[in-house]
Order: structure tokens, then sequence, then C-alpha cells
């Protein structure tokens, strides 16, 4: 009888490491599963999957797991597991790289509120070079009302909005959120970056 060790061929396993680790710049094959990443990462509990998991995921070749799970999206890049890693294997740099492929390929996320704040987060940075929050709540808001609309219809967008609304009057009562649009010095470098990430 075939066991999940033999699911997946030889070079369906070979492509998707290759592919992850050109990408992340990280060598997986490296990593010989000490756990001392896992030991720090402050999303572990809350997403069920700790980073030496998830590299185990993606050298077994097993694409599916690697890019649906709450670790890729949860992930608030603290560069914990990175430090810590006898390797210097950077877990959050192979987290972005899952995301973009999951984008690339139109992957519904197991959490779309994630992906919206994510992808809110990306696209108000590449304008300003920082987060404007007026900006990036608007780009949020659309984004994850749209999702709302298909699963939950109105009322779930409304709730969704009534939600944001009471959040946003909490954050300007402690002041942290500002109504002006500020951009940093040097956007060209900003834009560099983000088209050469476009490009690669
Ligand atoms: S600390 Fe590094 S080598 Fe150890 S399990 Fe994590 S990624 Fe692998
Ligand atoms: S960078 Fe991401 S995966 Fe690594 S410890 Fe922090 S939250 Fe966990």
């Amino acid at each position: 009888m075939a066991t999940d060790i033999l699911k997946f061929t030889q070079e369906q396993t070979a492509t998707f490491l290759k592919e992850v680790s050109e990408r992340s710049g990280q060598n997986l094959q490296a990593c010989y599963q000490c756990r001392r990443c896992a030991a720090g990462c402050p999303v572990a509990d809350d997403t069920g999957v700790t980073p030496d998991r998830l590299i185990r995921m993606i050298v077994m070749g097993d694409r599916d797991q690697a890019s649906n799970n709450l670790l890729v999206w949860k992930c608030v890049s603290c560069y914990t597991c990175g430090t810590r890693c006898p390797n210097n294997i950077h877990t959050a740099r192979i987290n972005e790289t899952l995301k973009q492929m999951a984008k690339e390929k139109s992957l519904q996320p197991l959490d779309v509120k994630i992906a919206a704040f994510h992808g809110a987060f990306m696209k108000s940075a590449s304008h300003f070079g920082r987060i404007n929050e007026m900006e990036f709540m608007g780009l949020y808001e659309i984004k994850a009302s749209g999702e709302e609309m298909k699963r939950g219809g109105l009322s779930a967008v409304i709730a969704e909005m009534m939600a944001q609304a009471k959040l946003g009057i909490e954050m300007m009562k402690r002041k942290r959120m500002h109504f002006g649009f500020s951009r940093i010095k040097g956007m060209d470098e900003i834009k560099r970056l983000f088209n050469r990430a476009g490009k690669k």
C-alpha cells in the first residue's frame, strides 16, 4: 500500500523545492529539522504550523499543504526563526515566496481577510513608501468587503464595515489614526525595488 511519503513523485518534489528555494533565496535542503525555529515562532500556536514543518512540506513536495496553511499568511516577519537557525534559513522569506506563488495561481487563501490586508499593505507601500492609514484602510475595505459579499451577502458586508468603523473610532481615540498622506524621501528606490520584485 502506498504511504503518504510516496504520494509525490521525485519530479514534483524537485520542481517545487527548486522553485521555492530559488525565489526565496533560502537553502531549504540545509534544514536538518532541529526545530530551533519552531521554539520561537510567535504565531505557531495560532496557525498550527511551525517553520520546520513548513520546510518539511516543501522538501517533500507537498505543494497543496505548503501553499495553503495559516503560517504562510499569519507570519509577522519577525525573523526570529532565521536568527535562531544554525543554517541561516529565513522562513519569513519562504512565506513571502509562497504568498506570491499562491497569488500568481489565483489560489483562494485560507483566510481571505489576511490576504486582503497583505494586498492593501503592499499597494499602499508602493504608492508612498510607507503606510498611510486612510488609504490603507480604504484599499483593505474594498477587497475585504468584496470577499464578504461573495461569502455572506450584504449583511456580512455591513457587519464587516461596522467592525472596521468601530476599530477606526478606537484608533482615533488613541491618536493612532492619521488623516494626512506622507511620502518618504527615497521613493525612487522603493519604485526600483517594486519593479525588480515584479520582474522576478
Ligand atoms: S532552525 Fe533551521 S535547521 Fe533547524 S528546523 Fe528550523 S529551519 Fe531547519
Ligand atoms: S518570521 Fe514568521 S515564521 Fe519566522 S518566527 Fe517570525 S512569525 Fe514565525
